[in-house]
């Protein structure tokens, strides 16, 4: 007894210990001074609402502790002249970008998101410190987009796609009781992956409505023995089922023709079910081929996570080394088969899987608005993808993802028309997060903390999830 107890202290203690030490070595840039003022007047602003679909010139915002409080003409009366202005010049103001799949593996990805306006995220694979961290951001101690975490990703154990970060079950017993113990650990939101036996997705099904939980994650495929069509799943109202390229790999097996793909695209459109396409994801893997491994070391991976690039040198390696073109023409395909569901009727969101498969954060989220675009979205859509669509699946619309009385103050000052050219969306002149302003500087200083993610830091989390997933 006396001896647990003296292992327990230990382990108190060294969290402690390198809590604080890890901490304290966040980039400055990160910390939001306490005296910010989260009360504003934005002046001359072209204001751009995804969800009206119309831009309005000459229009002013007053923003009162991190809400948007009026909207109203240039110049509207009864403002308190003491209140701190931003004169926008002009130039769009939005809704900052909600990005509905990434992975944290460290602080700094938030400001590597944060510094091109993403200011919304959900993470798809949660870790214990992910709750914390989220506190710490939503009490203002750091900057960052706001973060939605799902739990550990629940798969089956044995599953051909199954790797050491998964929390793994077999059957229905075990997989509620991960339900379970995810909610007692404060996670909301579930992500499910593609092996999960029909018992043990019906537990978790099952579990979840009992909790209040929701579900997203990949398309369930079921075993070897006892596979799950895709449209057998579809009843199963997923929050947002991920990833085009698993739809087409389960739905179609992989299988390219037009007739059974725009089939399939009604059939989901059919079910009501949102789909997060994460077309960057497979963009990247077929960059990485045409380029044999160069588009892994462009410019924008510096600040990827090392100790992610760790586990997937070999992956690279093997795709750098391949010379087919089946990836560049399958990469066609997924962005036309996005575009049937979108034609079809499918919800859609902004996705980038950042922080893994060579997607660094931030760029990643524009990249995916660029990418639905390329699909056959309008810009307008593309946009709705990133802030009205997420806002609905996460249940916090009116409050993100728009520009309207009572919403939160998350947004985005770009220079020029995002309806013209999306592409403006990775150089933000200005953003706003629950009412704090970051100027150009400000943001190129969080960019440049962006590119210092720490391994030590990784490598804490890693560890202590392995122990939470036991
Ligand atoms: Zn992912």
């Amino acid at each position: 007894m006396l001896r647990i107890f003296a292992g327990g202290l230990a382990v108190i203690l060294a969290t402690i210990a390198v809590s604080a030490l890890i901490i304290a070595r966040l980039p400055g840039a990160m910390v939001p001074d306490r005296n910010t003022s989260r009360t504003w007047l934005i002046e001359h602003a072209t204001l751009f609402d995804p969800d009206a679909g119309t831009r309005q010139a000459d229009v002013s915002v007053l923003v009162q502790d991190g809400r948007i409080a009026r909207i109203g003409p240039d110049g509207m009366s009864g403002i308190d002249p003491d209140i701190p202005r931003i004169d926008a010049q002009g130039r769009t103001l939005m809704p900052g970008l909600i990005d509905m799949h990434v992975h944290v593996f460290d602080e700094v990805d938030l400001a590597a998101g944060l510094a091109v306006g993403v200011t919304t995220v959900r993470n798809m694979g949660g870790m214990p410190f992910h709750l914390p961290l989220a506190a710490r951001i939503d009490a203002g101690r750091l900057y960052g987009p706001r973060l939605i975490t799902t739990g550990a990703i629940i798969n089956e154990r044995g599953g051909r796609n199954t790797n050491l970060l998964h929390e793994v079950v077999s059957g229905g017993d075990e997989a509620r009781a991960a339900v379970r113990r995810q909610y007692a650990a404060g996670f909301r939101h579930l992500k499910l992956y593609s092996n999960l036996s029909r018992e043990s997705f019906a537990a978790i099904r099952e579990e979840a409505a009992a909790l209040g939980m929701t579900i997203s994650g990949h398309p369930v495929e079921g075993t070897q023995d006892d596979p799950l069509p895709f449209t057998d799943t579809l009843p199963a109202h997923f929050g947002t089922i991920e990833h085009t390229e698993s739809i087409v790999w389960h739905g179609l097996s992989d299988n390219t023709d037009p007739d059974g793909a725009r089939a399939l695209a009604q059939a989901v459109a059919a079910a009501g079910a949102t789909v997060d396409p994460t077309l960057v994801v497979h963009e990247n893997l077929a960059r990485i081929v045409e380029t044999r491994g160069g588009h892994v070391l462009r410019p924008e991976m510096e600040g990827y996570n090392p100790v992610v690039a760790g586990f997937e040198r070999d992956t690279f390696d093997f795709w750098s080394r391949y010379v087919h073109e089946d990836r560049t023409q399958m990469q066609a395909f997924y962005e036309a088969f996005t575009g049937m569901m979108h034609e079809a009727g499918v919800r859609l969101t902004v996705g980038s899987d950042s922080g893994i498969m060579a997607s660094p954060h931030g760029v990643s989220t524009v990249r995916e608005i660029e990418l639905l675009v390329r699909a056959g979205l309008t810009p307008l859509e593309a946009i709705r993808s990133a802030t009205v669509h997420p806002a609905d699946v996460l249940g916090l619309d009116g409050k993100i993802g728009c520009v309207a009385v009572g919403c939160f103050a998350d947004l985005v000052l770009v220079d020029g028309d995002p309806l013209t050219s999306p592409s403006i969306l990775y150089a933000p002149r200005g953003v706003m997060r629950d009412g704090r302003w970051l100027d150009r500087d400000a943001l190129d200083a969080l960019e440049a903390a962006g590119r210092q993610p720490s391994e030590l830091r990784t490598w804490w989390r890693l560890g202590r999830h392995l122990l939470a997933i036991g």
